[in-house]
């Protein structure tokens, strides 16, 4: 399998609570390197376009409002497999039905506020990296 790149958010309810340390070494347990990464204050429209996908949604104006209501730490993990390493070490997008060990069993509140993002396949991978990091930010 090949080393792939993914692109990660610890989410405003992670930072809210201060437990990015405690995020990023279930990350780094599971073998994912940190390539890059940086605390910023989503715009609205950032937030907008990341989430266009689902911008038909009912919860697409609540998940916007989440995403700016405080700092977020966005990333690039690499490691074997990342793509898929990464949503297995998130867990289900709804805490209550999220595996032992992953993160959102662990950390999320709800399944809005869920405290990380993942990318789901290599394409959008690839997109959401370079709406938030420049080629010489990412250090492999
Ligand atoms: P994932 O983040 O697991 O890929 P989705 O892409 O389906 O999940 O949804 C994106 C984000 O939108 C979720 O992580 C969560 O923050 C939010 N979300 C998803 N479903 C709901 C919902 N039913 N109610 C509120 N927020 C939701
Ligand atoms: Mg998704």
């Amino acid at each position: 399998m090949a080393i792939q790149r993914t692109f990660s958010i610890l989410k405003p309810d992670a930072t809210e609570r201060n437990i990015t340390g405690a995020i990023n070494a279930l990350i780094e347990k599971a073998g994912l390197r940190i390539v890059a990464q940086k605390r910023i204050h989503m715009t609205r429209g950032q937030a907008e376009t990341f989430y266009a996908v689902h911008k038909e949604r009912p919860f697409f104006g609540e998940l916007v409002d989440f995403m700016i209501s405080g700092p977020v730490v966005v990333q690039v993990l690499e490691g074997e497999n990342a793509i898929a390493k990464y949503r297995d070490v998130m867990g289900a997008t709804d805490p209550s039905k999220a595996a032992d060990g992953t993160i959102r069993k662990a950390h999320a509140k709800s399944i809005g506020e869920n405290s990380v993002h993942g990318s789901d396949a290599p394409e959008t991978a690839a997109i959401e990296i370079a709406q938030f990091f420049a080629g010489n930010e990412i250090v492999g």
